[in-house]
C-alpha cells in the first residue's frame, strides 16, 4: 500500500530541524520530455500483450528440453524478426531433461480419499504400482531439519509450511526451502518419499510445480507438491491423531542430456564501444499452465520496450533481447549465455521474471561514474508510482551469471502480491494478466532502456550483489 502524500507530508513536518537536515535529499533532475513522452506512449502500446497472447496460444506450455520448447524457439525466431529485431539467432546449449510421468496419491487410512499433487522437477520415481507407506508429518521445514538421522526410514515425509504473500516476494525464498532442499534433506534422513504443501499463496486445488535438487551421493526420492487445499486437508487428518497411510505413485524419468537454446535478437546502437544493454526473460515454462505470467510476460515486456526505444530514433548502445531457453530447471540458459559472451562488453543487464503485475520499486547497481543514471531513472519512473529502493540490484537467474562478472544492474521489482497464487500452476494462463499492469511494466522498461541506452556516461564494472 502506498503511503498517502498527506501522511508523508505530515511525517516530514513532524521531523525536528536536525532530523530534517540529516535526511538525504534527492538530487534535483530536470525531467527529460522525450523520455516522458516515450514512457507515456508505452502505456497504450499493446505489443507486449500480443506477444504473450501469441506464445501462450500458438505454443502453450514449454517444458525444458521438450518438443514444445523446440517449437517455442522456432516461434521466437519468427516473432523477433517480425518485431524488427536484427541478428536474430538461436544460441544452442544442452541440459539434463527430466520428464513428468504418472502422478497420483490417495489417503488409504484413516479416511480414504484422493489427493491432488504434482511431482517436483528431478523427483525420483516409485515403482509403477506405487508405494503404500505411513506419513511422517512436519509442520515446518525447520521441523524436518530437526528430525533425527534415519528416523524417516520407510516413511513419506509431509512438510506443510504455509507461504504468505509479500510485495517483494521474499516469502518465496524462506518458505520455498521446503521445495528447494526439503527432498534432499528427507532423502538424507532415510525417507522413502516426500510430499510438501505447494509453495504458493492460493487456496485452490492446483498444485505448484517447481524444481528440486539432490546433492551428489544422495539418491533422489519421489518428491511431490500437494495443492494447498489438499495439504490443508491432509494436515487436518494428521492432527486427528490416527496413523495416516498414503498410496503414492510417481513415475517421472531422467532422459539424459538434450538440446535447448537461447533466442537472441538485437537493436543496434550507434556506439559499439559503449557496451551492450542486455535484457530479457525466459522462454521455457512449467508444463501445467501455459507459461503466461512465468515468463511469457517477461519476454513480452522486455521485447516491447526495446522495440519502442528503437522506433523512437537512434540510440547509443545496442539493446540485446535474450529469451533464455532454460530458467526453470537449473538456469542453464543464463549460464550458457555468460559462457558464449564472456569477454564481451556489457553496459548493463536486467531481466523481467516475476509475472505481469505492476512495477512498484527499482534498485540499481551502477558504478560511481554513472550514478546520475539512477537519479534520472527515479524522476522518469515516479509518475508510474515506482519508488527508489536502497538495495543493491542484481536479481534474476538468467542474468546472474553475467552480473557476477561485474556488469551493472537495474532491478525493476514487480508486485508479488498475486504472483504466487498462480506460479507454476495450471492457472498460469493468459487471463491472469491484467493488460493495464502489463502496460505499466512496458512503460517502466521503456523509460529505463531509453535512459540507459542513451546515457552519455561510461557504465563500467561494479561489485556484484552478494
Ligand atoms: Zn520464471
Amino acid at each position: 500500500m502506498l503511503k498517502s502524500p498527506l501522511l508523508a507530508a505530515t511525517a516530514l513536518l513532524a521531523l525536528s530541524a536536525p532530523a530534517l537536515a540529516q535526511r538525504s535529499m534527492p538530487t534535483p533532475v530536470a525531467p527529460d520530455p522525450r523520455i516522458a513522452a516515450l514512457r507515456d506512449k508505452a502505456l497504450s502500446d499493446d505489443t507486449a500483450y500480443a506477444i504473450v497472447e501469441s506464445v501462450t496460444t500458438e505454443v502453450g506450455p514449454r517444458p525444458d528440453g521438450s518438443a514444445a520448447e523446440e517449437r517455442a524457439r522456432t516461434w521466437a525466431v519468427a516473432k523477433m524478426k517480425a518485431l524488427g529485431f536484427q541478428n536474430v539467432r538461436v544460441e544452442p546449449f544442452t541440459l539434463p531433461i527430466w520428464q513428468r510421468g504418472i502422478e497420483t496419491a490417495e489417503i488409504v487410512a484413516p479416511f480414504p480419499q484422493p489427493l491432488r499433487l504434482t511431482a517436483l522437477g528431478n523427483s525420483g520415481a516409485t515403482p509403477p504400482e506405487g508405494v503404500t507407506l505411513p506419513v511422517a508429518y512436519f509442520a515446518s521445514f525447520n521441523d524436518l531439519l530437526l528430525a533425527p538421522a534415519g528416523s524417516l526410514a520407510g516413511k513419506i515425509a509431509f512438510v506443510s509450511n504455509a507461504m504468505q504473500p509479500t510485495q517483494d516476494g521474499s516469502s518465496y525464498g524462506s518458505q520455498g526451502m521446503a521445495r528447494f532442499v526439503g527432498p534432499n534433506i528427507a532423502a538424507s534422513k532415510g525417507a522413502a518419499a516426500i510430499i510438501i504443501r505447494s509453495i504458493g499463496t492460493d487456496h485452490g486445488r492446483g498444485p505448484h510445480a517447481g524444481n528440486t535438487n539432490f546433492a551428489p551421493g544422495v539418491t533422489p526420492i519421489p518428491a511431490a507438491a500437494l495443492s494447498v487445499a489438499d495439504a490443508e486437508n491432509l494436515e487436518r487428518i494428521v492432527k486427528l491423531g490416527k496413523p495416516v497411510m498414503l498410496h503414492l505413485t510417481l513415475t517421472p524419468k531422467q532422459l539424459g542430456e538434450g538440446p535447448s537454446g537461447n533466442v537472441v535478437g538485437e537493436l543496434p546502437g550507434t556506439d559499439p564501444a559503449a557496451g551492450v544493454v542486455l535484457v530479457g526473460g525466459h522462454l521455457d515454462s512449467w508444463d501445467l499452465g501455459t507459461g503466461a505470467i512465468d515468463d511469457g510476460a517477461g519476454i513480452a515486456i522486455t521485447a516491447a520496450a526495446a522495440r519502442l526505444v528503437h522506433a523512437d530514433g537512434k540510440h547509443r548502445r545496442t539493446i540485446r533481447v535474450v529469451w533464455f531457453g532454460d530458467e526453470e530447471t537449473g538456469g542453464f540458459g543464463g549460464i550458457a549465455y555468460a559462457k558464449a559472451h564472456a569477454g564481451e562488453r556489457h553496459a548493463l543487464a536486467a531481466e523481467s521474471d516475476f509475472g505481469a503485475d505492476r512495477v512498484w520499486r527499482f534498485n540499481v547497481n551502477l558504478p560511481d561514474s554513472a550514478k546520475a543514471v539512477g537519479d534520472r531513472l527515479a524522476v522518469a519512473l515516479a509518475p508510474l508510482g515506482i519508488v527508489r529502493g536502497t538495495a543493491v540490484a542484481g536479481d534474476g537467474t538468467d542474468v546472474e551469471p553475467t552480473l557476477k562478472t561485474g556488469v551493472a544492474a537495474i532491478d525493476l521489482n514487480q508486485s508479488g502480491l498475486r504472483y504466487f497464487d498462480w506460479h507454476h500452476t495450471p492457472e498460469d494462463t493468459l487471463d491472469r494478466i491484467d493488460p493495464a499492469q502489463l502496460a505499466q511494466n512496458v512503460a517502466a522498461w521503456t523509460a529505463m532502456l531509453a535512459i540507459v541506452a542513451n546515457a552519455p556516461e561510461e557504465i563500467g564494472t561494479v561489485t556484484p550483489k552478494q
